[in-house]
């Protein structure tokens, strides 16, 4: 560095940035080009100055040296900024640390040292003041032991993903969808089991398949051995799948439908499935409906997408969520809204199936109401597709 180093100082209190001011002030080799008392001061100085280093206190008014030590990197990138303070606790030492600070001393140290600091900074080298050393050190080996954990899941479920695409690990469970009415069953839901089962819920791992850029081929992988199971089913009965829109649009799942009666076969589009542009989805859909295959809108009254969904895709089948089924029989306001959606589904041509019915009197309300269609563990829940039907 050629010529003096050219310091700036930030510190509301006036005592200390004298004293500060006169440290600087009382070495050849360094130059004060500002004292500021607030963050904002201290950020339009070294706009002004660009300063080789800035010295800056933690507590001040205006967002604090966390604040001046963000603002003043961005203005000038070469400025090494070093923290002063008279707090030595772990947040505040992080929080300079991470708004890019490269040194932090803890106010009581000899002139000596600060001047040793500020002269490290300017050349590029950190300054941490022994009682805060630990701490920095402490919490930067968690973050790599939690980074390095993190990473470590992170490998593992991308290759587990892999596998269960690939078939291993993955299983399916069936739920009979009952006609309320006569108790019969009138279909199938395909819900996907993953093993090891406890590790984590089919929603858990979709999320991820979806995180890694891999949902589509999970469902695809799902759906063909969904698919599969159609000739184990009763011969009018049809079979449920869960789909994304993305999934349910895709060339291959369109070949995986070759030689399936489309009929039998009926498209769940989730609720938790955002849907940018309906045009398209619907124009994509189309040729399958036409097909013979049907379309439920899932977890129906869980949010506001699934009356969007429901409003745009006209499906032949709404799914009342689990939220507006469970306890219907003791809340009035969840029996007028079943009461609405029964009445709109009918009026667009639409059925419903109402799911999770876990009791006689949830059975017995909903059908009440002039539900068609339910499913749910008091009538029948997700097992192993050869399973004898009730
Ligand atoms: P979903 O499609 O709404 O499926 C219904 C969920 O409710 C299933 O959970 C089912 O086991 C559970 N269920 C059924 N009856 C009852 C009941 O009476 N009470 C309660 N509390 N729950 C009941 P599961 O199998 O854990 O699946 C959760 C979600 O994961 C599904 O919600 C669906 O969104 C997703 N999923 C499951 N299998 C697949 C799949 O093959 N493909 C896709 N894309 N998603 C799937
Ligand atoms: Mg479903
Ligand atoms: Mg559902």
């Amino acid at each position: 560095m050629n010529g003096r180093i050219r310091v700036l100082i930030a510190e509301d209190e006036p005592t200390v940035r004298t004293a500060l001011s006169e440290l600087i002030r009382s070495e050849s080799e360094f130059e004060l080009v500002g004292a500021a008392a607030d963050a904002a001061q201290a950020i339009e100085l070294a706009r002004v100055h660009h300063p080789d280093v800035a010295l800056l206190d933690v507590k001040m008014p205006g967002g604090g040296g966390a604040q001046a030590a963000g603002g003043i990197r961005a203005l000038c990138p070469q400025t090494r900024v070093t923290a002063l303070s008279a707090y030595d606790d772990r947040t505040s030492v992080l929080e300079m640390l991470g708004a890019g600070a490269v040194g932090y001393l803890v106010k009581g140290t000899p002139a000596v040292q600060i001047l040793d600091a500020v002269r490290s900074s300017a050349r590029g080298l950190g300054a941490l003041s022994a009682e805060v050393t630990g701490d920095v050190i402490r919490a930067l080996a968690g973050q790599l032991k939690r980074e390095e954990f993190e990473a470590e899941m992170r490998r593992y479920e991308a290759l587990h993903v892999r596998r269960l695409i690939q078939g291993q690990g993955l299983a399916l469970a069936v739920q009979p969808v009952f006609e309320l009415a006569t108790r019969e069953p009138v279909g199938f839901e395909a819900l996907a089991r993953f093993h090891p089962h406890g590790l984590r819920t089919p929603t858990r791992w979709f999320e991820r398949a979806d995180s890694l850029g891999l949902l589509v081929d999970l469902e695809l992988a799902v759906a063909r051995e969904a698919l599969g199971l159609l000739g184990l089913l009763p011969g009018n009965s049809f079979l449920s799948i869960n789909l994304s829109p993305a999934t349910a649009t895709s060339a291959p799942f369109a070949r995986h439908l070759d030689g399936v009666p489309a009929g039998r076969v009926v498209i769940e589009i989730t609720e938790h499935a955002p849907v940018d542009d309906y045009g398209t989805l619907n124009a994509a859909i189309q040729g399958l409906r036409q097909s013979g295959v049907r379309l439920a809108i899932d977890d129906a009254g869980a949010g506001f997408a699934s009356l969007q969904h429901i409003v745009r895709l006209s499906p032949d089948f709404i799914k009342l969520d689990i939220s507006l089924t469970r306890g219907i029989d003791a809340d009035p306001v969840r029996r007028a809204l079943a009461t609405a959606l029964i009445a709109f589904a009918s009026e667009v041509d639409a059925a419903i199936i109402a799911e999770g019915i876990e009791t006689e009197r949830e059975y017995e309300t909903l059908r009440s109401l002039g539900a068609p269609y339910g499913q749910g563990f008091f009538l029948g829940p997700p097992g192993p597709p050869s399973f004898e039907i009730p």
